[in-house]
């Protein structure tokens, strides 16, 4: 029996791995947190809002999936890599706010820190652990999200209901703007630096409007071995979940015979900012990519409540990013300045937006 403690259960991922620990028999929760909502009754352990270490302390879990959304899930993804405990990680923003503390605590602790983000799950998957010399290049899909197309002009207006209508992945609405703007690729840039190991220059971002390619591993010797699915969180939530053992899911078969379509194209990144900053902010190292996620975290609840136009997200991000000095955060409370100090920035640029 795997134990597994999950954190952010009410939300989309959340909902979604409670169904593969149900379907499969081999996997239980022990513990469960949400943000707001009661989950009363869900696991013999459960927790809404406040610190989650003491919850994963007690739990003692094998595995912590983290489906926390934001930089709040820091806490839960250091604790269960400086504990050698097993990390599926959906909550990336932990990841590129504090990389280089993650993967020290998890040299630390020896667990494993599994992908729960389809790309880079899909990654992983074609990399089985071969070492970042023999990889070419990583190439992350991205499926251009609903403004896939239009020119900057086009985007003046656009409210938060048009950006929440993601044409491929239905989600949390924190990520389904990020995908609108294509800060969510940016975010998974970072993420796969960390994970992988890979410098940014063997990173590539595609587009592929279909999202069934989730990711693309270019070899030396010429090969390139791709990861494909439909859709569906549940692969990689079980993937992780069930690893190494790859258990069966309900999910449909890929059918060639129905005409699918698979088409890649270079991303706009003159309409979406968002990604060369991403790609800018972790290229400087440092707090950078930190504070590339506080600012967004920051624009993007703002333009949910109607306080920012769609365009002045990658605005408020790119003044952050101008005015923090991004000096590198040698432990927690460092990054957490960080992170404060940024948020504040941000705070400011939305005042004069
Ligand atoms: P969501 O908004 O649907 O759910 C977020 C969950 O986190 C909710 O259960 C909420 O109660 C909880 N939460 C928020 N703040 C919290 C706090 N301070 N303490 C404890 N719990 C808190 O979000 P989502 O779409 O499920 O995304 C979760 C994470 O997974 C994000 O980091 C996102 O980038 C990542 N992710 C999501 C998808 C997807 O398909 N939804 C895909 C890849 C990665
Ligand atoms: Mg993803």
């Amino acid at each position: 029996m795997k134990r597994i403690a999950l954190l952010g259960a009410t939300g989309s991922i959340g909902r979604q791995t409670i169904e593969v620990v149900e379907s499969h028999p081999g996997l239980e929760l022990v513990a469960a947190a949400s943000g707001s909502q009661s989950i009363e009754g869900l696991a013999p352990l459960t927790q809404v809002g406040g610190d989650l270490v003491p919850l994963l302390e007690r739990a003692r879990p094998d595995v912590v999936l983290n489906a926390v959304v934001g930089f709040a899930g820091l806490p839960a993804t250091l604790w269960a890599l400086e504990n050698g405990v097993d990390l599926a990680l959906a909550n990336k923003e932990s990841l590129v706010a504090a990389g280089e503390l993650a993967l020290a605590a998890q040299r630390r602790g020896g667990g494993l820190l599994l992908p729960v983000d389809s790309e880079h799950s899909a990654a992983f998957q074609c990399l089985e652990d071969r070492p970042p010399e023999t990889v070419d290049s990583l190439v992350l899909t991205a499926s251009g999200g609903p403004f896939r197309g239009r020119a900057r002009d086009e985007l003046q207006e656009v409210t938060p209901e048009e950006a929440l209508a993601h044409p491929t992945w239905n989600m949390g609405p924190k990520i389904t703007i990020d995908s609108a703007t294509l800060a969510n690729k940016g975010l998974e840039l970072i993420e796969a630096h960390f994970l992988f190991g890979l410098p940014y220059e063997r990173i590539e971002v595609v587009v592929h409007p279909s999202s069934v390619v989730h990711a693309l591993v270019r070899f030396r010797d010429g090969a390139a071995l791709a990861h494909l699915g439909y859709p569906d969180m549940r692969v990689p939530i079980s993937f992780a979940l069930t690893y190494p053992e790859r258990a069966a899911t309900r999910i449909p078969p890929l059918d060639f015979a129905s005409g699918l379509r698979l088409e890649f194209h270079a991303p706009d990144v003159e309409t979406f900012p968002m990604l060369t900053l991403a790609r800018r902010a972790g290229e400087q190292h440092g707090t950078y990519p930190c504070a590339f996620n506080a600012a967004n975290e920051v624009a993007v609840a703002a333009f949910l409540d109607g306080r920012l136009p769609f365009l002045a997200i990658a605005e408020v991000v790119e003044e952050t990013l101008a005015a923090v000095d991004g000096a590198p955060a040698r432990d927690l409370d460092e990054l957490v300045e960080a992170d404060a100090s940024a948020r504040s920035l941000a705070q400011r640029s939305l005042a004069v937006a």
